[in-house]
């Protein structure tokens, strides 16, 4: 692997860190500026599947302080240990329910993609999230083996 003009700079942590204008990280073909970019950066997600978008940018990108500001207050962790060498590679939306503006509870089923050195795997989840004051939260997530 050369480091040469084209490869996209890391943070001190080794986390991948998106360009303006590099396509989104979650895959849904828009820029990351105008997309989980805004997010990440403070603005309120309108939809839970937006909200689940930003939050795999966030494991993407090494950002635990996005996981738990939009993580439900009841189910928060105390901390988040995110691994540098886990490299998330795609995200594909399943399906949802409900999770849009005027709704109070939204699910979100995902694929995600990750690489671990030379292992692989894909984590099958259905996310549950709560829209309360205004912004949406995520509760939990059942996984599917
Ligand atoms: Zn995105």
């Amino acid at each position: 692997m050369s480091f040469g003009p084209g490869v996209p700079p890391t943070s001190a942590a080794g986390f991948p860190r998106p360009r303006p204008l590099d396509r989104c990280p979650c895959g849904s073909g828009r820029t990351y500026d105008g997309c989980c970019g805004t997010v990440l950066a403070g603005e309120s997600a309108t939809t839970s599947e937006q909200l689940m978008r930003s939050r795999y940018t966030a494991f993407v990108t090494g950002d635990a302080r996005h996981l738990l500001a939009t993580w439900h207050p009841g189910t928060r962790p105390e901390s988040i240990d995110l691994d540098p060498r886990v490299r998330w590679q795609a995200l594909e939306i399943v399906a949802t329910d409900a999770g849009g503006e005027d709704d109070l509870r939204g699910v979100v089923e995902f694929r995600a993609a990750w690489r671990d050195g030379a292992e692989t795997g894909v984590l099958h989840e259905r996310s549950r999230f709560v829209n309360r004051s205004g912004a949406w939260w995520y509760l939990d997530g059942v996984v599917s083996p």
